[in-house]
């Protein structure tokens, strides 16, 4: 069974990239989650903090790693001697560029598979931009992220629910 990557910015984890993890996991031997920095990319948190929120999150998936990344995906799955790359889709909005990032993948390095779950139709409208917006206009956040991240986010935003 091959190891599989799930790369992403995680800035933060939400219940959205967990029910891609927790299923991904269930498909493959080993599942990476790799935390992406690019530097043409504005983060709200760090990577240390997103790499170690992360990790809480995957903690009870025995077969599920954290790690990091800058540069191209494919050095990484290299690196990793990975040949699948996992991704989310939500809506048809997502496809187009998802369908570009893997067929250049499969061009810059031959082989490289990447499989697309679809969301479970409770995480379709979630995604990490909502929660930092919800989260910056002192919303409450518990229905979209795991505590400890909602923690870090309360500690960010002083003013949260
Ligand atoms: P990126 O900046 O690479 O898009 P994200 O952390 O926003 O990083 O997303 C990483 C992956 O997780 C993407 O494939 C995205 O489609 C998927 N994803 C994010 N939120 C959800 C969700 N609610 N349901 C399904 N997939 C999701």
């Amino acid at each position: 069974m091959p190891v599989a990557v799930y790369p992403g910015s995680f800035d933060p984890t939400t219940y959205g990239h967990l029910d891609i993890i927790e299923r991904a996991s269930s498909l493959f031997e080993r599942l990476i989650v790799a935390v992406g920095g690019n530097p043409a990319k504005e983060y709200l948190f760090d990577m240390a903090d997103r790499v170690e929120m992360a990790e809480q999150a995957c903690r009870r998936f025995p077969n599920v790693e954290v790690d990091s990344f800058t540069g191209l995906l494919v050095n990484f799955l290299a690196h990793c001697g990975a040949n699948v790359v996992v991704r989310g889709l939500r809506a048809v909005s997502d496809f187009e560029s998802e369908l570009q990032m893997a067929l250049t993948n499969r061009i810059l390095r031959p082989g490289v598979e990447t499989v697309f779950l679809m969301t479970s139709p409770e995480f379709l409208y979630l995604s990490s931009s909502t929660v930092r917006e919800i989260a910056l206009l002192g919303g409450p956040v518990h229905t979209f992220v795991p505590p400890h991240v909602e923690a870090r986010l309360k500690a960010r935003f002083p003013s949260l629910d």
